[in-house]
């Protein structure tokens, strides 16, 4: 009885080695196989960044020819237009802009997926830098009555960032915030936030990983009175092709295409920042990049 039981035991134990054998085998394959699925993703998704950023520059010079040559035809270059042509001509130029304003996003877009966008630090002033953005989108507020106001202090410390980049988040920035406002003011504004006084100023820190790493930041802000975003949009606007009910909000002869604020938190990040946004809907909004100050050089 009692070596029946011990040949029993033996059985078992045997059985048990096995079964955790194959088990560990059957582990060790999926995670061969999930190992193989997940680089062959990186792949496709680099050959697909590749085959827009090739795409979208093959497009742009022809584009360019077409934007070009209508302007010529509006501006009478080629003798006066016949006034039942005007309005299609106009058709063209809007619809050749809007097209070449989605291919330039679409090959920024790839270029920042494929890693192909650099950035290149230098030392920049940012209430000179502000005002000279804000100068040049003027003309688009003046355009609608709105008010600027900029308040940067001059007491700043210089930062340390990629300038062509920043200027690109800002003049997207300042685009939205005019194209969102039917009336009132828009400011820009920027401070100094200490480690741990960023929570303060935002609700959104619990995705905002890199903001919870901590360190010193200069935020900077576009604040508008215009018609606002649900809090359920928040994060979806910065995904590509997200607009809320697109269409029936902004001015439609300014028509966006959505990737605009993708592209501007992809560029925040390759500065080492952020963005984020703060709003209700009817009570405008106030979007933050967030650009790091450990970046800041002591010599400037
Ligand atoms: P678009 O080209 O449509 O402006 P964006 O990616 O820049 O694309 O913005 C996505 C959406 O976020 C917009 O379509 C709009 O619904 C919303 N949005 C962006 N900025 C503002 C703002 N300042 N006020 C209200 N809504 C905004």
């Amino acid at each position: 009885m009692t070596a029946l039981l011990i040949a029993l035991g033996v059985c078992v134990v045997g059985g048990m080695l096995l079964w955790e054998r194959a088990q560990r085998r059957r582990l060790r394959d999926r995670s061969a196989e999930l190992e193989h699925l997940s680089f062959e993703l990186a792949r496709a998704n680099r050959a697909k960044s590749e085959f827009l950023a090739n795409v979208s520059h093959e497009l742009r010079t022809p584009l360019a020819a077409i934007v070009g040559f209508v302007d010529l035809l509006r501006d009478g270059a080629y003798g006066p237009l016949d006034p039942r042509m005007v309005g299609p001509v106009d058709r063209i130029q809007a619809s050749s802009a809007h097209l070449q304003t989605l291919v330039d996003q679409i090959l920024d877009l790839a270029r920042l997926s494929a890693g192909r966008l650099d950035a290149q630090a230098e030392p920049i002033s940012l209430r000179a830098f502000v005002i000279d953005v804000a100068s040049e989108v003027e003309p688009l507020l003046l355009g609608k009555g709105l008010a600027l106001t900029v308040q940067v202090p001059a007491t700043l410390p210089r930062l340390r960032t990629d300038p062509t980049h920043l200027r690109q988040i800002l003049v997207n920035l300042l685009g939205n915030a005019v194209k969102f406002t039917p009336a009132g003011r828009i400011t820009v504004r920027a401070s100094l936030v200490a480690d741990g006084a960023v929570g303060a100023m935002t609700r959104t820190m619990a995705q905002r990983p890199l903001l919870a790493a901590g360190g010193d930041w200069v935020a900077l802000q576009v604040v508008d009175t215009g018609i606002g975003i649900a809090e359920k949009d928040h994060e979806r606007i910065f995904g590509e092709f997200e607009q809320v009910e697109a269409g029936s909000r902004g001015d439609s002869e300014r028509r966006g295409t959505g990737l605009g604020l993708a592209i501007t938190r992809r560029l925040a990040r390759l500065l080492g920042g952020d963005i984020t946004v703060e709003s209700a809907l009817g009570a405008g909004a106030t979007f933050t990049c967030w650009l790091p100050v450990e970046q800041l050089s002591a010599k400037n």
